[in-house]
This record gives C-alpha cells, structure tokens and sequence, in this order.
C-alpha cells in the first residue's frame, strides 16, 4: 500500500461533498434572510404610510376645525352687525376685541370699497390692495398668505362683507399666518415636514421653517433642493402636483438625496388647500431600521454559527474518520494495510485495465518459534523490516498488505518476467537484517496470475493461499504458482463443498474409534473418535476435507454432529456394560471465535447423560497459539464445565512453557513424527523434553502414531503413559471397538 494511495482513498471515504453542503446552507440562509428582510421591510412601509397617512389626516382635521371655528366667529360677527347692533366701526371693535385672543385673530379691520379704513388696535389703513378680493365674497372668506399692512408679519385675512348705515363693508379678521404653525406643529418626525399649501403647491404655511424663501412652491422646492435628476423620482413629484390638482390625496416614497422620505398630502376641505406631511426613514423608522440591521447581523452571525459548526463538525469527522480509518485498515506494526484494506482495494484493482496482474500471498514458516526464541519486540521490527522490503521491491503501482499475523500478501501487475521479481522477493526477503543481525526466514510464496474474467478478490486470495500451501515444508521452491493441479484441486473442493451439507442429512460420515491403550497393562485406556466419508461407496479420509471444512466453517457442524453421535454410542454402550473408558472427540479452532459452542457441547452432554470429565477434547497445539484467540478463556470455561483436555499434534505448534503452564490441561498427545522409525534417535531428545515439561505440568502424554513393538518398547523406555497406534489398531467401525473393548479390558 503506498503512502498516496493511503491517502487519496480517506478522501473517497470522507467526500469533499461537506463544502457543497455548508456553500448551499449558506445561499439558504442568505436567501431566506433577504425574503426575511424584504417581508420586514414591506411591514415597516406598510406602517410608516399608515402612520403618516393617519397624522396628516389628524393635521388637516384639526385645521380644518380650527377654521371652521375662526369662521364661524367672523360669521356671529357679521350676523350681529347685521342686526343693527352697532353704528360705528369703533362701537363694533369694542364689542369683539376681547374675544379676538380666543380664535387667535390679532385684530380686526373694516374697510370700505376703496380699501379705507380702521383697525381694532387703532391703526389707520389706506388703499387696501386688491380690496376687490374681499368684496367679491359672500361667504366667509379665507386669504393666503400676505403681508400685513401695520406689521412685517405674514398674515391671513377671515373676511365677510356687511352693510353698516347703508354702506358697502368688510369685515376682516387678521391671523399671523405663524399662528397656523402652531396648529400644524405636530412634529411627530425627526427630520421632514408639514407643509400647507394651495391647489398650486404654493407653501402657505411650513410649519418647520424649512423653506426660506416666502410664497415658494412646493414641488419645485423638492426638485431643486434635491436636485432630482432621476425621472422615476420627478415623476412621484409631478404625479403628486397633479393629484392634488384633481383634489385626490395619496402617499408615496421617494429617494431624496440619500434619504428615503414618506410623503402623503391630505385634503383640508378650505380653499382646496391640502397638508404636505414628509417624514424621513431614517427618524422614522429608526427603531425600525435598527431592528432590519439587527436581523441582518443576526442573521449573518448565525449562518457564520452554522457555518462554523459545520467545518468543525467537518473537521472533527474527518479527524475521526481518519482515526477509525487506521483502526479498520491499517496494521499497526507495518503501517500496512490490512486484510480489509487489502479485500477493499484489492477488489477495486480487479477493476483496472492492467494486463499481467498477479497476486501473491507470503507466509513466514515458523514465525511463532522466532517469537519465542527473539521475543516480540524483535519479531515485530522483522515484521516491519519484511513489508519494507516487500514495498521496496513490487512496482509502483502495487497494494502490499500484511493480512494477519505472519502473512503479507499484494496485488500487482507486471509486463516483465515476474520469476525473476518473485526470486528478487524470496532473496531479499528470506534474508534480512534486523539491527545489524542478520536473520534467515523460511517463507512460502504463493502466486497466482490474475486472468480477465477474476472479479472476486476472495476466490483469487483463495487461489494465492493454495499455490502457497503447496510450498509450505518444500524448501527447494521458492514460489509456487497457481497451477491445473491446483485448479483440479479447487473444482474438487468446489464439489465437496456442493455436496456438504447433503452428507451431513444422508448421514454419510461415519464415526471410527482408534483404540487408546496404557503402556504399562497394554489394556484398553479409550479411544479417539475420527470421523470418515462414505461417499458413493468410497470412503475418504479427512485429510481430503477437513482442512476445508476448516476453510469453510462446516467444520463447526461437523464436529457437533459427530460429538452427538458419539455421545449416543457412549450412552448406548453404558447402558451395556455400566463402564466405558474416555473417548477422545476431536475439536476444531474452527469453534474459538464464539465461546458459545461451549454450551452445545455441554447440552448434548446432558441429553444423553454422559459425565464430561469421560469426554476428551482434542485441541491442537496450533489452535492453543492463534493470537487472535483469547485461548485460555476457552479453555478454562471447557475445563469449568468438566471436560478433560488434551493438546494434540503436541511438539508442532512451539507453545511456550509460560503459556502451557498457564493452560488448564490433562493431556499432552505427543505428535507422531516424533515417533516416526527415522526420527527415533533424531527426535528422542525432544520427546525427553516433551515428557520432561509433561512432567513438570503434572499432565498425563500419549503417543501417537506407534506403528512397531520397537517403538512401543521406546515409548515404555521414556515412561510416556498411553499409546495410540496401528501397532495396537487403526481406527475401526463402532461394532469392531465394541469387540476390541471386550476383548482388551
Ligand atoms: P489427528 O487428530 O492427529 O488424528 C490422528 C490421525 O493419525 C488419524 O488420521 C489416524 O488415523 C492417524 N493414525 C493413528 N495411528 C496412526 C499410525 O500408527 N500411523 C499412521 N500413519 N497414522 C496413524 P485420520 O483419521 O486420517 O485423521 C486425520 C486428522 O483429521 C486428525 O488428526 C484430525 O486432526 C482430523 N480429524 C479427524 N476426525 C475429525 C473430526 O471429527 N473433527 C475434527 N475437527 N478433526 C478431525
Ligand atoms: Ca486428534
Ligand atoms: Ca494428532
């Protein structure tokens, strides 16, 4: 597995696709706020017209009122002049004067046709303009602004014509056109206006001295004071202008400067005059604005929030994904991938186009005796300095993992001759140097070419495995390659394994007992239960298919059936005799991944009401030194429930002395090439030792595989306590033990 590679494929695994998701939440977010904002907005408006429309409608009532009234005072006037009450113009004065302060009038003035006259305050007036004003009235007349004749102020003039000793008149009432201020002073806005003006637009009255210049029309004095040039915004202007030519109110927003104002103008019902009432957003809607900024910022800091949350929560996954990640594949000691790793990316390889792809599957033979001869630590950097190796020498583009403890395997294509490469792996790799020592490791390579039509990582890892079994012990090979011998093994698996299950159903395995007898007496001492398939009439042994049941896990069904069948022999032959000697049953490693078989084997136990201590279970040594298995756990809960345990194959596996110390055993089983005629004298060292440590263990030994009196004479020398052999029997049918049993107790 190269270091990119490592890389490029946490990436797959992770997506980049989070930055999509936090750019898309973010254009949401963005969105959603502004058809927020915008709603918000149209709300404000909404308001801020109601707002303004209602004032101007309270203004221009109020001045309407105050109107009505001044008019009606001039009305009671005239009415009582009129009647007669009065001869002269002072008689008249005396008689209102103190009423004038009520209306707000400054003074009243009668005049005559040619604009002479007096006033309340005793001023005399001559030659009145345009006189003709007043007199064409018959109502009760109302001016616009103009100057005052006895004072610099602007004034208004009530005014009503009469009759006094036969003579044309008018009365007039004189208002200080500031004093409609005081009416129109409302001020409710910061900054704009109330304006009165004339259907015109001329200003009667602005009640906030803004405009300086006097008799100034409205609309002109927006346009230039602005300097609007902006058609769309004139056109509100003029829109407005002629509206209230055709005495219709409305509201509106215009941009003024870089300010947006609300205007609504409102009828007063008096000489078409109407209020102008301007307010600007900004004083306006202050609090309003404030509250558009806040949701806005609200808004932004709770996306950046979100945001924020996202790359971090992002982040953080990725950190852990990455964790997870080299948990799930990648081996620790290497830094290489590992079996998963290797099925994933393998099976993605299979993929490619490459031509020349191989698979190779490599075993270091014996690596559990360099553990206990070099110790861990040092076994560990052999392991480390292999992959290095491995790495170092399979071309670029190679996925090179170790697989489980011992085992490396890679996948790699090739164009050039691949013996010469694969003999460049055995050489370098079987001799290595690890902290200046150098150190020979025996290794079995298996390869297999990869052809086109290979889709599946697992059949392909099967095929490495085969071509590497068939060089496991043959040392004048360094790499074995995948072959029709093999295929014609793998199609006559392939046939087993179609046909498993059915056997088990037709009862086509059958049970054979080997005969276990004491060295001492040469008298019966048990049996060994082994099991054999009689298969169209032939009977194969299980060599042929155990280690693929092992392969396969039928082997778990297997055992339990024939742990059954034995069980029932046992209590059929109980029943019988009232005796049996301790029947040996065989059990695979197969079972140790679920501590649970336990209990099946414990239930059958009680079923036929067998006692278990009569039961052996047969471990091999090798299965006792699998790392992956917690193996004392397993074998303490046997032990816990009574069963007698036996390591058998003993002297193969290289279990350490702690370990077996440790190991709740009866029984060492002492493998049978240690009994084999050419290994006598070779291995009688090693059997010494064997019941040297059986001795110390406190445990009983068998020999196995005693075939000559020689042997047996050998096996009486050394003391071991039983012997199991074709020297005594081979295994045999059930009816035949019986016999055996009965002749040999
Ligand atoms: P094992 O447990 O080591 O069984 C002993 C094997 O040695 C048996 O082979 C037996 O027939 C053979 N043997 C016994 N005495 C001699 C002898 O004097 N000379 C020679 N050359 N061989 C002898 P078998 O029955 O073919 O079984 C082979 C292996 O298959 C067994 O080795 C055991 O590991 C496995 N096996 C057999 N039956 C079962 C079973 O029911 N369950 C499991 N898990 N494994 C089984
Ligand atoms: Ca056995
Ligand atoms: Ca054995």
């Amino acid at each position: 597995m190269k270091k990119e590679e490592n890389n490029k494929y946490i990436n797959i695994k992770n997506g980049k696709l989070n930055v999509w998701w936090i750019i898309l939440i973010f254009i949401i977010i963005i969105i959603l706020s502004f058809i927020y904002i915008g709603n918000v907005k149209k709300l404000i408006y909404k308001n801020i017209y109601a707002n303004i429309t209602e004032l101007s409608e309270q203004t221009a009532t109020q001045l309407n009122l105050a109107i009505t009234d001044q008019k009606r005072f001039v009305e009671i006037m005239v009415d009582s002049i009129n009647r007669g009450y009065f001869e002269t113009e002072n008689e008249i004065f005396d008689r209102f004067k103190g009423d004038l302060g009520d209306y707000n009038f400054t003074r009243l003035v009668i005049l005559d046709k040619q604009g002479n006259g007096t006033t309340s305050d005793g001023h005399i007036v001559k030659n009145y303009v345009n006189i003709e004003e007043f007199f064409e009235q018959s109502e009760v007349y109302l001016s616009e602004n103009r100057p005052s004749t006895v004072s610099n102020n602007q004034v208004n003039i009530y005014s009503k014509t009469f009759e006094l000793n036969g003579e044309d008149r008018v009365l007039m009432a004189t208002i200080n056109t500031q004093d409609y201020k005081n009416i129109l002073l409302r001020r409710l806005f910061g900054k704009g206006g109330t304006y009165l003006i004339n259907n015109e637009g001329t200003v009667l009255i602005d009640s906030f001295n803004i405009i300086k210049e006097e008799n100034a029309n409205l609309y002109e004095y927006i346009k230039t004071r602005y300097e609007l040039k902006d058609k769309r915004e004139t056109k509100k202007i003029n829109d407005m202008a002629e509206n209230i030519k055709k005495h219709k109110i409305g509201t509106f927003d215009i941009r003024l400067g870089n300010e947006t104002y609300f205007i609504h103008y409102e009828k007063v019902n008096i000489n078409d005059w109407y209020v102008v009432t301007t307010a600007a957003n900004s004083t306006i809607a202050k609090e309003l604005i404030m509250l558009i900024i806040i949701s806005q910022a609200v808004c932004l800091v709770v996306t950046f929030i979100i945001i924020a949350i996202c790359v971090y929560i992002n982040i953080s996954n990725q950190k852990k994904n990455k964790k997870l990640y080299t948990v799930a594949y990648i081996d620790p000691i290497t830094l290489l991938g590992n079996e998963a790793y290797f099925k994933e990316n393998g099976a993605l390889y299979l993929q490619n186009n490459n031509k020349n792809k191989y698979i190779v599957s490599l075993d270091i033979d014996k690596f559990k005796a360099l553990n206990n001869i070099y110790g861990y630590k040092f076994c560990n950097n052999i392991l480390k300095t292999v992959g290095q190796e491995l790495e170092n020498i399979l071309p670029q583009n190679s996925i090179t993992c170790r697989i489980s403890g011992d085992i490396y395997t890679t996948i790699f294509s090739y164009e050039k001759n691949v013996k010469k490469l694969l003999d460049k792996i055995y050489n370098k790799v079987s001799n290595i140097k690890i902290n200046g020592t150098q150190i020979h490791l025996n290794l079995s390579i298996g390869v297999y070419k990869i052809k086109k039509e290979d889709t599946d990582i697992n059949k392909i890892l099967n095929k490495a495995y085969m071509a590497r079994a068939k060089t496991k012990g043959i040392y004048d090979e360094n790499y074995y390659i995948f072959d029709t011998i093999l295929e014609n093994q793998l199609i006559e698996e392939q046939k087993i394994e179609f046909c498993m299950e059915n056997a088990l159903k037709n009862e086509e395995f059958e049970i054979v007992y080997q005969p276990k007898v004491f060295t001492n007496t040469e008298k019966i001492a048990g049996a060994e239960a082994l099991v054999r398939w009689n298969k169209d009439g032939k009977v194969i042994s299980p060599g042929k298919f155990i280690p693929l049941f092992e392969k396969n896990k039928f082997i778990i069904k297997l055992d339990l059936y024939i742990f059954e069948q034995v069980c029932k022999n046992l209590k059929l032959w109980k029943e019988k005799y009232g005796f049996m000697p301790i029947v040996s049953i065989n059990v695979s490693k197969a079972h140790f991944t679920d501590e649970n078989f336990i209990e099946e084997y414990v239930k059958i136990t009680d079923k036929y009401n067998i006692e278990r201590k009569d039961i052996d279970l047969e471990i091999t040594e090798s299965a006792t030194i699998d790392e992956n298995i917690d193996i004392l756990k397993i074998l303490n809960k046997i032990k816990e429930k009574g069963f007698t345990i036996s390591i058998d194959d003993f002297g193969t596996g290289y279990s350490s002395l702690s370990m077996l110390q440790s190991m709740p055993i009866d029984i060492i089983k002492i493998d049978k090439v240690f009994i084999d005629k050419a290994n006598l004298e070779n291995d009688q060292n090693i059997i010494n030792y064997i019941m040297l440590i059986a001795k110390h263990l406190g445990v009983k030994t068998i020999v196995e595989g005693v075939e000559t009196r020689e042997q047996v004479e050998f096996v009486k020398k050394i003391k071991c306590d039983i012997i199991q052999g074709y020297y005594y029997s081979k295994p045999i049918s059930k009816d035949d033990f019986e016999e055996y049993f009965n002749k040999n107790r």
